[in-house]
């Protein structure tokens, strides 16, 4: 099963240290030999203090990690063309060194293979992170959780022919509401036993799907209508391009043009024009089409809220992500503010002494080291959840959203003031600070920050109005009285609900960091 890479690592015994590789010694090198150092920054794996305790099972764990960190070791650049890049990934793919399936049969690889690629981003973009993300957690997840066995062996035949997937939820004006609201449709076609996929109007391109200019299939979300009914959003298996990499008739897509960073990630629009797929084209695990009528296979079990199963591992592989970025960066940095010497009247001193930057290294150590302890807490859960299928309970979704917000958020909030304090070096081409909009990406990214929010804060409300709930913390009991007052009386006076909500937009988001702080303390309960 293995590929070539993980059979010459495990023949020359290679070790865990290997993969390491090699880390500048602190002290004494010259600053410009630090700075130099970025460019040849590791695909380093975290220490081991962020594996999660399931990890510890594989025998051959050492050897997996070292073929990893050779494969991945020089990827990409963030100024690759992204054909090339995609080619990266088709080879990356070929290795089988992560499996599409192992998101389900090895979940711990899974993330610790996001948490060594998150890294990449310091010296290359987040460009092939959000590639290898978009594949193997969104694109075969997606299938791996609501597709049939038929569908789910279609994923080994793509890894074996090296071919990308892409995952077309986003709409244009949906924006972060897509999946509440999908306007693409999917009209089955009794005659043909077909399906039919269209783009309404322009507001209903797909927008923004990673891959989508280069992938050979796509998972698309498309509004179901059988006879004329609706049956709400479901998601279709789907060829993009034919073999010959021309693409499939009544499908129209192009770039997105450039960003500001992860140009060598393609970012297409779809648009969908009559076009046919086939029947089996439905992911079909939960429900099908039988005789020209709509089925639902297991009870209660809605396709798409097991499509939504999906984003839990992508929340914890974005929070990972975000949080080496966070700490490659600091480690670059510091080596470099280790070696840069200030003059003063006592003599020179290194600019990591300085002692706003010294504060902000001491408190990014700290907050660093509890939201990965949270984080990688999270991570454990979820993959019993995984191994023993069973689906996470409410509270450890509510800790998976939490995880991703506050790995996020501390990250953008200790990056940023790194750059105010660092000096011209944050400046430098090279020095990282220019791919700080990758944690712009993770913000929205399988859940906007906002809206993961604003859920929280209701959750917690309605827990507290209906089942006289004694968990909640004086906070959180506090700020919903004042929320409920104060929209009430909005509500009295307009009638308007959701305007009410918004204009105590303060309110809501002082509750949801409330809660936040109550559920980052549940999961060690
Ligand atoms: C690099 C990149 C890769 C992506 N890859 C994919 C992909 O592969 N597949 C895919 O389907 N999608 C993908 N997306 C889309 C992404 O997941 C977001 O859904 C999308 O970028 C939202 O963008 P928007 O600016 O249109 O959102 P908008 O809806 O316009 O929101 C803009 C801002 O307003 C705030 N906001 C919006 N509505 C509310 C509200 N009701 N309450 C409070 N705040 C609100 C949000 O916080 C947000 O920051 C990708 C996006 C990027 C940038």
């Amino acid at each position: 099963m293995w590929g070539p890479a993980v059979r010459r690592a495990c023949a020359r015994g290679a070790s865990l240290s290997r993969a390491l590789g090699s880390r500048a010694p602190p002290g004494g090198a010259a600053a410009a030999a630090a700075q130099a150092s970025i460019h040849r920054l590791p695909c380093e794996f975290p220490s081991a203090r962020y594996y999660s305790t399931v990890a510890d099972g594989h025998d051959d764990d050492a050897a997996w990690n070292a073929a990893w960190g050779d494969a991945t070791a020089e990827l990409t650049t963030a100024e690759m063309p992204f054909e090339e890049s995609a080619g990266r990934l088709r080879k990356l793919l070929q290795t089988e060194l992560l499996l599409h399936t192992d998101l389900q049969d090895r979940p711990e690889r899974f993330f610790r293979a996001h948490r060594a690629l998150g890294r990449h981003a310091v010296p290359h973009g987040p460009g092939f992170f959000i590639r290898f993300t978009v594949q193997y957690n969104l694109f075969a997840g997606t299938v791996l959780a609501v597709g049939s066995e038929d569908q789910v062996a279609k994923l080994h035949d793509m890894q074996k022919a090296g071919q990308l997937g892409c995952f077309g939820l986003t709409e244009k004006f949906a924006g972060v509401q897509s999946g509440l609201v999908v306007n693409t449709t999917a009209e089955w076609d009794a005659d043909t036993d077909t399906f039919v996929i269209n783009t309404p109007n322009d507001g209903a391109k797909k927008n923004w799907i990673s891959q989508g200019f280069t992938a050979d299939k796509a998972v698309v979300m498309a509004s179901l209508k059988v006879g004329g009914k609706d049956c709400g959003p479901h998601a279709f298996l789907m060829d993009l391009r034919h073999d010959d990499g021309t693409v499939a008739p009544g499908v129209v897509m192009d770039d997105m043009g450039r960003k500001t960073t992860g140009n060598d990630l393609d970012n297409a629009w779809l648009h969908f024009d009559n076009v046919t797929v086939p029947k089996d084209a439905l992911l079909n695990r939960y429900c099908d089409v039988v005789d020209g009528q709509y089925v639902q296979k297991v009870k209660g079990m809605r396709p798409f809220d097991m499509i939504g199963q999906r984003l839990y591992t992508g929340r914890i592989a974005v929070a990972q992500a975000a949080l080496e970025y966070r700490r490659a960066l600091f480690e670059v940095t510091k080596r470099y503010s280790d070696n840069k010497m200030s003059p003063s009247m006592n003599g020179a001193f290194a600019l990591s002494n300085i002692p706003q930057l010294k504060a902000i290294y001491a408190e990014a150590d700290e907050t660093g080291a509890r939201v990965d302890a949270f984080v990688a807490r999270c991570e454990e859960l979820l993959i019993d959840c995984i191994k023993e299928e069973r689906l996470p309970s409410p509270t450890l979704i509510d800790a998976i959203a939490t995880c991703k917000i506050r790995a996020v958020e501390t990250s953008i909030d200790l990056c940023f003031r790194l750059k105010q304090e660092v000096g011209s070096f944050a400046l430098m081409d090279d020095a990282g600070f220019k791919h700080m909009d990758f944690l712009q990406c993770c913000k929205f990214a399988e859940g906007d920050s906002r809206i993961l929010m604003q859920k929280l804060a209701r959750d917690t409300m309605k827990r507290l109005k209906t089942d006289r709930w004694e968990g909640a913390t004086e906070d959180e009991v506090r700020l919903s009285l004042k929320l409920s007052e104060d929209m009430a009386s909005e509500i009295a006076a307009s009638g308007d609900k959701q305007k009410a909500w918004d204009d105590n937009f303060r309110t809501v988001y002082a509750l949801a960091e409330a809660t936040m702080d109550r559920v980052e303390d549940s999961v060690w309960d």
